[in-house]
């Protein structure tokens, strides 16, 4: 590594960034952070913590001077950003790929074009392309393409009129009207995949989503290895067609007739691989470092069957989190984010809850 430098960068203070930066410093790594924000989580863990804005060029000159390599645990930064930092210092991931996962109608027409299943969809770009709403099948979803997260900036539509009604409601911007499917199942891949090609899959998640937001992951997920293979063939596809390095995560619904279909996709470490952290013995967050670092990727089997649950801030807030009952028990594994303000639907820690696999 080169010695002038020896940092790992990092884009985005999150609790993702936070969780990244601990895994650096195990191995010994220094970690630079950068996020506006002046007291978001990473900024308590780093060894250097920058607050700047995402479009900040002194600042990023600053982090791209101190960095080995530069990654990322939010996708929301201008593309500029990302384009800007990728020409100076090893970038994961690809600025293209992240332009691609950060728009859900870039997303959704790559899916398409490449013969992806994905839940059929409209682009709504404008006012006049509501003509082509009359005939959609619904319920469907307006989700707007860009900032959406934690079901944010999506409502449910049961006709056109509610199409133009929110279409409005989100200002006009451009969104995607999506068909709302009957859900059996949810599931997520996490993938890293380093400069040379190497690529380590996590086991395959199980979600269950509340109100949009990620409630609890279990591993492994309870699907049939026809349905395990096919979201291996997929995610190696879209790898492939991206180019992509980094760690990645694709989330996939399974409807009635057992088809797969890919929901979206998170260029970072995502929410549901926490489970990793306690139930495998190297974390998406090591193999993001690893990536980072050109070191070998750790051992992804599952050592423990595990499920995660997210802690929200209302539950926190209320005083229904009852901490010492958690630590207390044999097998529940606590992790809190250390964000001040409990907001009712802020993610502030999780816990892993592990048993033997059989
Ligand atoms: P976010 O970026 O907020 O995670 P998603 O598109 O993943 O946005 O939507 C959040 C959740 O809403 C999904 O995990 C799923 O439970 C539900 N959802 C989203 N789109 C659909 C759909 N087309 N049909 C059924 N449920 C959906
Ligand atoms: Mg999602």
């Amino acid at each position: 590594m080169d010695k002038k430098k020896g940092y790992l960068g990092l884009i985005g203070g999150g609790q993702l960034g936070k969780m990244f930066c601990l895994s650096a410093s195990e191995l010994g790594f220094k970690t630079i952070v950068l996020d506006p924000q002046k007291n978001s989580p990473a900024s308590f863990v780093a060894t250097k913590f920058i607050c700047a804005d995402y479009n900040d060029k002194k600042a990023l000159d600053k982090i791209i001077a101190k960095s080995t390599a530069i990654s990322i645990e939010f996708e929301n930064i201008p593309i500029e950003t990302a384009n800007y930092i990728n020409k100076k210092v090893c970038f994961y991931p690809p600025p293209k790929a992240l332009q691609i996962c950060q728009n859900r109608i870039l997303e959704k027409n790559f899916l398409k074009n490449n013969n992806i299943l994905t839940a059929d969809f409209i682009e709504i770009n404008k006012e006049q392309d509501l003509k082509n709403i009359t005939n959609f099948s619904y319920p469907a979803i307006l989700k707007t393409a860009m900032f959406g997260y934690d079901g944010k900036g999506q409502k449910v539509c049961q006709n056109s009129k509610d199409v133009r009604r929110f279409f409005v409601n989100f200002n006009t911007q451009p969104c995607i009207l999506e068909k709302k499917i009957n859900l059996v199942k949810e599931i997520s891949q996490v993938v890293a995949i380093n400069k040379k090609g190497g690529k380590s899959f996590f086991p395959i998640a199980e979600n269950i989503h509340i109100n949009g937001i990620l409630s609890t992951s279990k591993s492994p997920a309870n699907i049939t290895n026809k349905i395990a293979d096919e979201v291996v063939a997929v995610t190696d596809k879209i790898i492939r067609l991206l180019k992509y390095q980094g760690i990645l995560a694709i989330e996939f619904f399974i409807n009635k007739e057992q088809e797969l279909l890919v929901n979206e996709m998170a260029p970072r470490t995502h929410n549901s691989g926490h489970f990793s952290m306690d139930a495998c013995l190297y974390s998406q967050f090591y193999q993001q470092v690893a990536i980072m670092a050109n070191l070998p990727f750790g051992n992804t089997q599952l050592q423990h069957r595990v499920v995660m649950k997210n802690i929200l801030g209302d539950e926190y807030e209320n005083g229904k989190l009852d901490i010492q009952n958690i630590l207390q028990k044999p097998n529940h594994i606590l992790h809190l984010y250390g964000k001040k303000n409990p907001l009712p639907s802020r993610k502030m820690g999780h816990v892993n809850i592990i048993e033997p696999l059989k």
